[in-house]
């Protein structure tokens, strides 16, 4: 932050992403789960023990292991354990359409462009002028997340993202909303709450859930005081998988939502 304020004042303007690729290769990010092999069975029996989120499971019918995308978080045990076929990339999980999508069972599913932050935004700039006419309105909703996520979506605003540029804002108020970014996992304190203010949103309205609370309830899971993902509660057109999903990968979901508005008319 005071390296971007600081170029803003002495370097040449205002610093924004010039090449999402060098963001993403950050060797340090920690992103999807990588098979390098097939597990065998006791390493199978293993990883669903070590996962915390039961995001790694078996499939009896082909001697295979799957992975839940929208469960997993990142945190790394299944590498610790098996590391001889498991390990976590530097790549973050892409954000999908429909729950099916976000099952894994080889290959991890990786940032799908080479295009800049700069491209997705200008597209996503494009298509929102096409399909509204002005600017597209989101009301971030909390469903009793850890606030991780909200620290990544506040990101979008700061001067690296500068999301406005591209004609999105947030909004106070759901009654103004286009979009409903929720986070969390739609904790049972929360759950009226969430559902009033879906009912609140003018149609056509797109619901997002971001991160891998809003995708599976995520290390909270599904207990007495969570419902174990927002789809528990209201629809959901997109999910964007992590814990929590970088700005990058957020921008990406926000793209597959307007694209789901154009497609559907929704
Ligand atoms: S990284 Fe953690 S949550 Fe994800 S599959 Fe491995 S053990 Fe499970
Ligand atoms: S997905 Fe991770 S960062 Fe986001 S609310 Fe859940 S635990 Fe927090």
């Amino acid at each position: 932050m005071i390296k971007a304020a600081r170029k803003g004042i002495v370097g040449n303007g205002i610093e924004t992403i010039k090449n999402l690729a060098n963001l993403l290769s950050s060797k340090n990010y920690r992103g999807s789960v990588i098979f390098t092999a097939e597990p065998t069975n006791d390493q199978r029996k293993m990883l669903e023990d070590i996962c915390p989120t039961k995001a790694l499971f078996s499939v009896k019918e082909n001697n295979a292991m799957g992975l839940d995308n929208g469960k997993c978080i990142m945190c790394g045990y299944c590498s610790e354990v098996v590391s001889e076929t498991i390990k976590i990339s530097n790549k973050p999980v892409i954000p999908v359409k429909m729950k099916s999508q976000i099952i894994d069972y080889s290959n991890p599913q990786t940032f799908p462009s080479e295009k800049s932050y700069e491209q997705i935004g200008n597209e996503l700039k494009e298509k929102i002028q096409k399909m509204f006419s002005r600017s597209l309105a989101i009301r971030q909703v909390d469903a009793g997340s850890c606030n991780g996520c909200e620290i990544e979506i506040t990101a979008l605003n700061n001067p690296i993202y500068d999301i406005e540029r591209f004609g999105i804002h947030f909004v106070a108020s759901p009654r103004h909303a286009d979009v409903l970014l929720v986070t969390g996992p739609a904790s049972r304190n929360m759950e009226t709450a969430l559902l009033r203010t879906y009912e609140a949103t003018p149609g056509p309205k797109i619901v997002i859930a971001v991160g891998a609370c809003a995708c599976s309830g995520g290390i909270f899971g599904d207990t007495h005081a969570t419902t174990g993902g927002i789809d528990k509660v209201i629809p959901v057109d997109v999910y964007i998988p992590g814990c929590p999903p970088r700005p990058e990968v957020l921008i990406q979901g926000l793209l597959l939502a307007v694209d789901r508005m154009i497609t559907n008319g929704k």
